[in-house]
């Protein structure tokens, strides 16, 4: 078997990122170029062949449509390339899940495609840039990666775009997949999935937005009053993601000034400032004209808002269907 042919698509973040130290506590993401990090992946000798193409190299706080543009432009050149296998982004892991998940919405499942990043910069003590990589590239080339979306692999663990979160703000260990957990456990020398594909030969199920509408994220606290959701729609929001308490609650204010918005034809998806755990609809859901955010989190329900309502998808009850599909 010939080795795997994959596209790098780097755009930056920690996995590229320099300290100057190996002890030092501040870096900067996005210091190193791809070739130089392909060259010393090199020394790994991996069966597969590399060509690195430079996104951008920046911190992925900065990441947004532009650049989302961009990955989505090359990765559909590669997926109908025969030439190439598969495809890995380089990330910073800040907004690594909106991009994934952005991603996963909006290409075919039929050729992997896998984002990668690092806790540690390159030239820190215990860096896991490397490792991560290697890791990817076990995924990116296995036989049975397509038909699974698009992935994300930090540490020793592949999750799906859909579940993926970052759960903690240091360390290694610091993605979480809900309401899955890791798909796949990968090493630099194997790789074992946990499931069955899931998404075999899926066509892209929307088209990436030509515009991304005015979707903001409303966290949602005590005290809270209605103020807070009338600026959003004054400043022409299409839809708006609650951040609520609990299982996507709000003071009563609050709700009732979202209705308003719901009646204005603004969206609104309930999700939960909590960790983790399912939103589900409930019995006013429908009189307010609300969605509830199932298993997404508010930065990944953000994104499929924007995606739906560039499609043309604003009403409520087709906006849950598609809430509610894994
Ligand atoms: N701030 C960095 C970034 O997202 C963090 C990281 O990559 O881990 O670009």
């Amino acid at each position: 078997m010939r080795d795997a042919s994959i596209l790098v698509l780097a755009t930056g973040g920690t996995i590229a990122g320099q300290a100057g130290s190996a002890t030092r506590r501040d870096y900067r993401p996005g210091q190193i170029d791809i070739g130089t990090f392909l060259k010393e992946f090199a020394t790994l000798d991996l069966p597969a062949r590399m060509e690195g193409r430079q996104i951008a190299n920046i911190d992925s706080a900065n990441i947004g449509p532009a650049i989302w543009r961009d990955l989505h432009d090359h990765i559909s050149g590669a997926i109908a390339d025969p030439a190439c296998d598969s495809v890995i982004i380089t990330h910073g892991t800040d907004t690594a899940e909106e991009t994934a998940f952005l991603l996963d919405l909006t290409l075919p499942s039929t050729k992997p495609v896998v984002l990668v990043g690092a806790m540690r910069p390159a030239d820190a003590v215990g860096a896991d840039g490397l490792r991560n990589f290697a890791n990817a590239v076990r995924a990116a080339a296995d036989p049975e990666a397509p038909g699974r979306g698009v992935l994300l692999v930090m540490g020793d663990q592949v999750l799906s775009a859909r579940d993926a979160r970052k759960a903690k703000t240091t360390g290694s260990g610091a993605f979480e997949g809900f309401p899955r957990g890791a798909v796949a456990l990968a090493n630099p020398a194997s790789l074992d999935w946990l499931q069955p594909q899931w998404r075999l030969g899926e066509a892209a199920r929307w088209n990436f937005p030509s515009e991304f509408p005015e979707v903001p994220i409303l966290y949602a606290y005590a005290g809270q009053t209605a103020r807070n959701v009338t600026c959003l729609v004054e400043a022409g929001a299409k839809g708006i993601v609650l951040a609520g308490l609990g299982d996507g609650n709000a003071p009563d204010e609050v709700r009732e000034a979202l209705a308003d918005a719901a009646r204005q034809d603004v969206v609104v998806v309930r999700a939960t400032r909590v960790d983790e755990g399912l939103v589900d609809r409930e019995p006013q859901d429908d009189a307010n004209g609300f969605v509830a955010a199932r298993a997404l989190g508010p930065a990944k329900a953000r994104i499929l808002l924007q995606v739906l309502i560039a499609n043309g998808v604003t009403d409520p009850a087709a906006v849950q269907e598609a809430f509610s599909k894994r």
